[in-house]
């Protein structure tokens, strides 16, 4: 990985942008963080995110999934799309709730957006049974209505990074540093788009894009107007620009440098919900915390069921807790629909 990302800077003048970094570093179809298996076939990944700590989490999502198909006025035959299924833990508890009901159950057809063939067998191992396409992309989707749901997956795709200094915009580029890497600032002759994003210039300021999730989401906005339809975004994120970075990596749950043990450590950035919205041109959204998000889709109520008859009280609150508390406000959701939310 380090001498193929070498060779990589050497072919572009010493310096290659974050985000072809970040590509590399995921995504390199042998040594990319997300494309690789352990020993047993399995994924490494160090991450765990709400579906996994609770079924509470997908158990709402399912409650907003079939909401959403009675708003569209249950069509007879729709998509329900997950962008990044990770270890498939949120589709699985989504089907086991909405199976139960059977004329939503037979309208739905469900389709998966993944990159990494490692993740894609998991998932076709842990939803054996199920009818469910893959695709690599939006843009291969059939003509129906279409739900998008998508949880921790535009922290994963790459970002790029700015910095102003003394009337003066930088990128910040990874060039080759010994046996590493380093962050090195190169001018920028075209700050055009910066200055459209109108953002507060000062002295270290930095701006982060992520160009390949502005794309992402057109496309589903695109698909939402043209066929129908709705999507729920969920992320950590900032609704306010942070002027600060927030590239982060992490490696068997320690925080580590990004630029260190690339390939085997989990590279996110947080999420410019501002950026997202800004994008949407056609359709509505509404942004809420994770935590009002699950509270107005009936969290609360489903836990005092839960832990009625059970020895498990304390664990399911805790995990409760979770979501809600600890995880609440820093997870942002952005609800996309075609007509007004209202
Ligand atoms: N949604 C999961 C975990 C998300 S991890 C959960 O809640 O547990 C990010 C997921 O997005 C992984 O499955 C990764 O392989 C996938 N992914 C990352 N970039 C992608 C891309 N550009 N296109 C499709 N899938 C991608």
């Amino acid at each position: 990985m380090l001498s193929y990302i070498h060779k990589l800077i050497d072919k572009n003048q010493g310096s290659i942008s974050i985000s072809d970094f970040m590509c590399a570093a995921l995504y390199h179809k042998k040594y990319g963080y997300y494309m690789k298996f352990d020993s047993k076939g399995d994924f490494i990944g160090d991450f765990v995110t709400s579906p996994e700590i609770s079924q509470l989490f997908g158990e709402i999502i399912a409650i907003w999934i079939m909401h959403t198909y009675e708003k569209l006025g249950k069509p007879e035959k729709f998509l329900l799309v997950e962008l990044g299924p990770g270890r498939g833990t949120l589709i699985k508890d989504v089907i086991r709730v909405t199976q139960k009901y059977d004329s939503f159950f037979c309208s739905m057809s469900i389709h998966l957006i993944e990159i990494s063939p490692v993740l894609q067998n998991m998932q076709k191992h842990i939803l054996k049974g199920f009818d469910i396409k893959w695709h690599k992309d939006i843009d291969d989707l059939p003509e129906q209505p279409a739900i998008f749901i998508a949880n921790e997956f535009f922290d994963a795709l790459p970002i790029d990074q700015f910095i102003y200094y003394n009337d003066q915009w930088y990128e910040n580029r990874i060039a080759k540093y010994n046996n590493s890497f380093q962050v090195v600032q190169v001018v920028l002759d075209n700050f055009k788009d910066l200055n459209n994003l109108k953002v507060a210039k000062f002295n270290g300021a930095v701006v982060e894009i992520c160009l390949s999730g502005i794309g992402i989401l057109n496309k589903i906005e695109k698909k939402i107007h043209r066929d129908y339809g709705s999507a729920l975004i969920i992320d950590y994120g900032y609704i306010y620009p942070t002027y600060k970075s927030t590239l982060q990596a992490i490696r068997q749950h320690n925080y580590v440098s990004f630029l260190n043990a690339v390939g085997d450590s989990d590279i996110t950035a947080h999420v410019n919900f501002h950026a997202l919205r800004n994008a949407l041109k056609y359709t509505n959204y509404e942004i809420l915390t994770q935590r009002e998000f699950l509270y107005s889709f009936g969290i609360k109520e489903r836990v005092d069921i839960l832990i009625r008859n059970t020895q498990q009280k304390e664990r399911i609150i805790s995990e409760f807790l979770r979501l809600t508390e600890n995880m609440g406000t820093l997870f942002k959701v952005i609800l996309i629909e075609k007509e007004a939310l209202l």
